[in-house]
């Protein structure tokens, strides 16, 4: 098949449309906040955490700088620091490791499942020591990881669980927001996340009044109070700017992870069937929001088959080429950990969105099947 005269080259996630209808109410909200001239820690900041925490269904939410700060900051708030060990999966972004070695604690990688690409709890258990503190699960490309199996292991152990969701705002776990099931959540509102703003930011949920109250502390030089500083901070704070825009944008998450469902509902009928190719299931009891719908392409085809749908002008991805663990700053570790490293060799992102539209991803899906005959 032909690529269609209308496309340019196919991205993996396309803001575009995005932002082209939702400018004129950006623009009002932005001009709202350059005429009020508060621009920092105003109305907005205050009333996204309202809302987003509303939405969550969690007590409490604190507005920060990034999803990488959400994280330093949960383990600053809980205590975890050198000394202490937190279990971390070695397939996902770095930031989920990289906050733990921050605080100064030491990041011990469990392996993954196969078929959900989150955290086994065999191998969490396998690795909880006298210094075990916590373990972040992350809900990856939007799946919601076994939550129930983890609390039961954390009682067990006494250990905190800090919900990575920078993938997953408003995937559900049996019926509920994930970010509010655990101790502590964190969230990303990076650009191409489910939720994402058009700078950086992040934020910190959860149900003890305790930590929240540390987290604003933290985020804000130690104070909550101007000049009345109680301890050593940071400034990781969320801009009036940003939380502007994730007002404007909050109402839309729902009707967009309906739609990027709608688009995992046709890639899963198109590619059905193609041997070789293994498509993403989702978990019972959850409802996935795929951030990413990422295959894994056996028998050693997926580089392969990325060249070949590069030549059609489709982007994709491969999250995660190297696990964490195999990363420079941790490969002098050793470790092993072979589904994680099996699926940085197997897996692929393809183009997605709840904007995508229904020929290009039809084009999509001949190309991968033609690439694969
Ligand atoms: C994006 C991401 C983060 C970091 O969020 P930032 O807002 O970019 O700092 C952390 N963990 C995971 C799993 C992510 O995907």
């Amino acid at each position: 098949m032909e690529q269609p005269v209308i496309f340019n080259r196919i991205p993996v996630l396309d803001l575009g449309k995005e932002v082209e209808e939702l400018k004129p109410q950006i623009l009002s909200a932005l001009t709202e906040v350059l005429d009020k001239g508060a621009f920092i820690m105003g109305e907005n900041v205050t009333r996204f955490e309202e809302e987003a925490a509303s939405y969550l269904g969690v007590r409490h939410a604190v507005a920060l700088n990034s999803g990488t700060d959400a994280l330093v900051l949960a383990l600053l708030a809980v205590g975890v620091g050198p000394g202490d060990e937190v279990i971390v999966p070695p397939f996902t972004f770095f930031a989920t490791a990289e906050a733990v070695s921050q605080v100064g604690a030491t990041p011990v990688f469990a392996d993954v499942n196969a078929h959900d690409f989150n955290i086994n709890i065999a191998s969490i258990e396998e690795h909880i020591s006298a210094r075990t503190k916590a373990i972040i699960p992350v809900h990856l490309f939007g799946q919601p990881a076994d939550l129930d199996d983890l609390r039961r292991l954390a009682d067990a152990h006494q250990l905190l669980i800090i919900e990575d969701t920078a993938q997953a705002f408003g995937a559900e776990y049996k019926g509920q927001k994930v970010s509010g099931l655990g101790d502590i959540g964190t969230l990303s509102f990076f650009p191409s996340k489910n939720l994402g703003t058009y700078g950086d930011g992040g934020m910190l949920v959860t149900n003890r009044a305790d930590y929240a109250d540390k987290v604003r502390k933290l985020r804000a030089h130690g104070s909550t109070k101007k000049y009345f500083n109680e301890m050593v901070g940071y400034n990781s704070r969320l801009d009036e700017m940003q939380a502007a825009i994730l007002r404007v944008k909050l109402p839309y998450v729902t009707g967009w992870n309906e739609a990027r469902r709608r688009v995992a509902d046709v890639y899963q009928q198109q590619l059905k069937g193609i041997s070789g190719l293994l498509l993403p299931q989702e978990n019972k009891d959850t409802m996935h929001v795929y951030h990413q719908f990422t295959l894994r392409v056996q028998e050693g085809r997926r580089d392969e088959l990325k060249t070949a749908l590069d030549q059609k002008g489709i982007s994709t991805v491969i999250y995660y080429p190297l696990p964490v663990h195999k990363l420079p700053v941790y490969a002098h570790l050793n470790l092993v950990l072979p589904v994680s490293e099996q699926l940085s060799s197997e897996v692929l992102s393809l183009p997605m969105g709840p904007y995508l539209d229904n020929e290009v991803q039809e084009y999509v899906c001949e190309s991968i099947i033609e690439a694969l005959r």
